[in-house]
């Protein structure tokens, strides 16, 4: 702590007021319900019990009857704000929650909604209080996150699913069991479009089936969140997703002309509602962006409170088959008679094994040969290969489980990761 005095500070929450705070860089803070009751994104506050904040967390606690909150720690600002969408977004859940009582009356799929707008308007939040809210009242919804760049399920550059059956842990989020991840590769689907909205339908079906085995999880329906990317080629694949997922609703936030687009393309039977973004979202640059990213690598092999342990051993290149997803765009006259220049982009490229692998996170496919559909098989989780020896053609590398690796096919992704302690 140093010359760095322990701050605690108490604050009266109104009813419908929300207390907004970031954690300090190179600090933690902690949380504490003194009186009434609070709820952080839709999770109920615990009374009397501290949580801990970790640095550059942005948090809001919000009460719908008054409560006392003492925050302990260093915080860069701390305010409480009267001025919150909560009322909006509660209406929301209501809504949600009439079409899934009568899903279940008429025996019909429970209701699937489409969250869409700009980067930093609140989009990942509002799906983890729709979720919280509903699990709450004992349903268990899909959350489908398609978003590659700050994806909530697994490490950028995947999209992921899972069911959400008990309310998120204020510290550490939703208990992910046995989540359903894809393999993209990169953190824009600008980057392979064709990939990018292949996995989506891909998605779309295995959701469906899931669906179709679990009648809790059909009645109490789909919550999809996206990227940020809503202009051009964006625009096309979120209508791509909505068509998949076959959304019943699509909230639009915070960007009128988003709202108008989707009204005018999308068919009738399509509720679009607009909602409003609250002034609490943090908007982040594209450091910031980068800098979340990095953690949630570091987070996949160490854990949120550094409590995991990767392990560390050699695999030989014999017992490996490396590739990347999609090759470069050729011109047209340069392709394979029949085939067109989508096929290249999804098609599994080989890498030969050199010390430029190096530090690239890999996903491991569940994929047993590439006689299955490599592309469209979901992953078991990642590895990093930390050095490549020559002479014994084997490459040592950093992984959650121990010797042997789970399976053989391993893809190649954007992001990198130095194992600097
Ligand atoms: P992206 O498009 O980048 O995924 P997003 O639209 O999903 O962004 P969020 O991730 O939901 O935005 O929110 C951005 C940040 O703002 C998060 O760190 C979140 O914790 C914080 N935040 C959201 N709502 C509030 C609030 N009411 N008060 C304080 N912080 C908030």
């Amino acid at each position: 702590m140093g010359d760095k005095e322990e701050r605690v500070e108490e604050f009266q929450l109104e009813k419908e007021a929300e207390l907004r705070f970031e954690v300090e860089a190179g600090s933690t803070v902690q949380l504490e319900l003194v009186n009434g009751k609070a709820e952080v994104f839709g999770s109920e506050l615990a009374s009397g019990r501290k949580y801990t904040f970790n640095a550059g967390s942005k948090v809001a606690v919000f009460s719908w009857h008054g409560a006392q909150i003492k925050l302990s720690g260093r915080t860069e600002v701390a305010y409480i704000s009267m001025e919150t969408p909560m009322v909006v977004y509660l209406n929301a859940h209501v809504a949600l929650e009439q079409m899934r009582q009568k899903s279940e009356k008429e025996e019909t799929r429970g209701p699937r909604i489409l969250i869409v707008g700009p980067s930093d308007v609140g989009k990942s939040t509002l799906c983890t209080l729709l979720l919280n809210y509903a699990s709450r009242m004992g349903r268990a919804p899909m959350m489908v996150d398609l978003d590659v760049g700050q994806g909530q399920v697994s490490i950028p550059g995947t999209m992921g699913a899972y069911v959400v059956e008990r309310p998120s842990d204020i510290e550490e989020g939703f208990t992910l069991s046995a989540p359903l991840v894809f393999h993209f590769g990169h953190t824009s689907p600008s980057k392979n479009l064709t990939l990018y909205n292949l996995l989506v339908s891909r998605m779309a079906d295995v959701i469906n089936m899931k669906c179709d085995s679990f009648k809790k999880v059909n009645h109490s329906g789909v919550i999809v969140n996206t990227g940020g990317w809503v202009r051009g080629s964006g625009y096309d694949s979120l209508k791509h997703a909505a068509g998949s997922f076959e959304v019943d609703v699509i909230a639009v936030m915070d960007q009128e002309r988003l709202y108008t687009e989707l009204k005018r393309d999308m068919p009738d039977f399509v509720k679009i509602i607009l909602l409003p973004k609250s002034g609490g979202v943090v908007e982040r640059n594209q450091t910031a962006r980068s800098d979340a990213r990095d953690a949630k690598v570091r987070e996949y092999f160490y854990g949120s409170k550094n409590t995991l342990f990767p392990h560390t051993f050699e695999v030989k290149v014999a017992d490996i088959k490396i590739y990347k997803i999609g090759a470069p765009n050729l011109p047209d006259s340069c392709l394979p008679l029949g085939m067109k220049p989508q096929d290249n982009k999804t098609k599994l490229v080989p890498l030969t094994p050199s010390t430029s692998l190096l530090h690239h996170v890999f996903s491991v496919s569940c994929a047993d040969s590439t006689d299955d559909n490599v592309v469209e098989t979901n992953i078991v989780g990642f590895i990093v290969f930390t050095e490549f020896n020559q002479d014994k053609q084997s490459f040592t590398v950093l992984s959650p489980s121990p010797h042997p690796l789970p399976k053989n096919i391993l893809l190649q992704t954007d992001m990198q990761f130095m194992d600097i302690q």
